[in-house]
C-alpha cells in the first residue's frame, strides 16, 4: 500500500511512503517514483506516529451513574462509588470485555493504537483482570495493550493485599501499580513503594504508580518512587502516575527533588482533565489546579506524556477517547501555549507515551519499522492544536483499523 503525497510530523517536503506485510518498505520524496494508482491520496496531510493512551482505567469505563453519580467530584468519593459499583453489581467478564471495547473504539477513531490499562486488584473476584488480559490478546493486532496491576484501596491497607498484587502477577498482567497516597499512613505508603519494586523485579515487570494524586504538599511518595528507581536502576521502566501534590510543593523543595527525578530516569504521566476536575475541590479560593509541573518536568528534559484516565466513570463523568482534547487542557493548564511548546506539544500524547510504555522500538515512521501511523487532517503540530484536526486514517501492523471522512462545513455568508 503506498500513502501518497504526506507530510512526515518532523519533516520538511511531502513524501509517499509505501508499506507491505506489516512493514514500512519505502519512504521517497513525493513525485520522484510513479506511484500506483489505488495509492492513497494524503493532499498534504500529516502522517506521524499513533497517539499513546498511557494511562485509563478499562475496567471502570463507562459505568458513570451506577449505582449513583459521584455529587461532589472529589477522588475520594470516585473510589467509594466505584466500590458500591464493584461489591453491588454482578461482574461479569464479557460485559467488562464489552464495555472496555467500546472505550477502544472510541479511542481508535481518535487516533490511540498503544494503551495502558490499570485493573482493580482488590476487586476481589478478578473479573476485571481476566476480562482485561483476554481482550489484551484478543486485540494484539489492532491495538497493543498493557495491564497494570492497580491497588485501588491499597496494597497493606487491605487484608491480604500483597497476595492479591502478586495473583494479577501470575495472570499475566504487564506492571505493577500502586497507590501510596491513599495508605493508611505514611509507613503503609512506604512500604508499599519497596514493596512494588521487589515486586517488579520478581516478574521482570514495569513499573506505573498513582503517586500524590492529591493536593497535599505533604504528599512526598515520589522521592521514594525515584529513589528506589535510581537504587535499583529501573527509572526507564518506572512511571510515576499524577504527582498532583508537585503543583502544590515548595519550589525549594521542587528544587532539591528535580535533581533525584533527573538522575533517576523515571517516567512521568499527568492526567490535566481527570486532574483538574478531581482535585482543588477541597480549596475555596485560590483554587489550585491540581496538575502536576507539566512544564518544568517537559523543559528539565524529563520524559512525561499525558493520558485521559477516566471515559464516563465514577471519577470523571465526560470524555469520548479523545488525547488532542486531554492535551488542549493540559497546555492550557500547563502555560504551554506559547509558540516553541506548540511546535511539538503532540509529543505529549505521542513519542512520550511510546516512551512511558517501553515501545518506541515498533514506533516511528522509517523503513523496516512496523507499519504504525495515523493520518491528521492538518500539516503541523500548531495546526492540529489549533483546529483539533480529526485523525482521517489510523493504520496498525499494516492494517487500516479506521478510516474517516472529514466533514466539510459550507458558511452561508
Ligand atoms: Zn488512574
Amino acid at each position: 500500500m503506498v500513502i501518497t503525497g504526506c507530510r512526515i510530523r518532523g519533516k520538511e517536503g511531502l513524501y509517499d511512503v509505501t508499506y507491505d506485510n506489516g512493514v514500512f518498505t519505502k519512504i521517497v520524496v513525493h513525485g520522484k517514483e510513479e506511484v500506483p494508482k489505488d495509492a492513497y491520496r494524503a493532499d498534504g496531510r500529516m502522517m506521524m506516529p499513533p497517539f499513546v493512551e498511557p494511562h485509563i482505567h478499562l475496567d471502570c469505563v463507562l459505568t458513570a451513574g451506577i449505582p449513583h453519580y459521584n455529587m461532589s467530584g472529589t477522588l475520594f468519593e470516585g473510589i467509594s462509588t466505584w466500590h458500591e459499583y464493584k461489591t453491588t453489581q454482578p461482574l461479569v467478564v464479557s460485559e467488562i470485555k464489552e464495555r472496555a471495547k467500546t472505550a477502544l473504539r472510541l479511542m481508535a477513531e481518535y487516533g490511540v493504537q498503544f494503551v495502558r490499562t490499570h485493573v482493580d486488584v482488590t476487586e476481589t473476584s478478578f473479573k476485571g483482570v481476566e476480562a482485561l488480559e483476554e481482550l489484551k490478546e484478543e486485540m494484539k493486532d489492532i491495538i497493543e495493550i498493557q495491564t497494570v496491576a492497580f491497588p485501588q484501596n491499597g496494597i497493606l491497607s487491605v487484608r491480604d493485599g500483597k497476595k492479591l498484587m502478586e495473583k494479577a502477577m501470575d495472570m499475566g498482567v504487564s506492571c505493577v501499580g500502586g497507590i501510596p497516597h491513599y495508605e493508611f499512613s505514611r509507613e503503609f505508603g512506604i512500604e508499599s513503594i519497596n514493596y512494588i519494586f521487589d515486586l517488579a523485579e520478581k516478574y521482570d515487570a514495569m513499573i506505573d504508580v498513582h503517586c500524590d494524586e492529591i493536593d497535599d504538599g505533604q504528599s512526598r511518595f515520589l522521592e521514594t518512587m525515584a529513589t528506589q528507581a535510581w537504587q535499583r536502576e529501573m527509572g526507564s521502566r518506572t512511571v510515576a502516575a499524577h504527582t498532583c501534590a508537585m503543583g502544590s510543593y515548595n519550589d525549594a523543595y521542587c528544587s532539591k527533588l528535580f535533581r533525584l527525578l533527573k538522575e533517576s530516569g523515571i517516567r512521568f504521566n499527568s492526567c490535566p482533565s481527570a486532574s483538574m476536575h478531581l482535585q482543588g475541590r477541597i480549596d475555596t479560593y485560590p483554587k489550585r489546579r491540581g496538575i502536576t509541573r507539566i512544564k518544568e518536568l517537559w523543559d528539565a528534559g524529563i520524559n512525561i506524556a499525558l493520558g485521559q484516565d477516566s471515559i464516563a466513570d465514577p471519577w470523571y463523568p465526560i470524555g469520548v477517547g479523545n488525547l488532542l482534547r486531554v492535551l488542549e487542557m493540559g497546555i492550557h493548564a500547563g502555560h504551554m501555549t506559547g509558540y516553541e511548546d506548540l511546535q511539538h506539544c503532540l509529543d505529549l500524547i505521542s513519542i512520550n507515551g511510546a516512551r512511558n510504555l517501553c515501545v518506541e522500538e515498533e514506533y516511528g515512521i522509517e523503513a523496516g519499522k512496523p507499519a504504525n501511523f495515523i493520518l491528521l487532517d492538518g500539516k503541523d503540530d500548531y495546526e492540529v492544536i489549533r483546529y483539533l484536526s480529526p485523525v482521517i486514517l489510523s493504520v496498525h501492523n499494516g492494517n487500516t483499523i479506521m478510516e474517516k471522512t472529514p466533514a466539510v462545513a459550507t458558511i452561508h455568508f
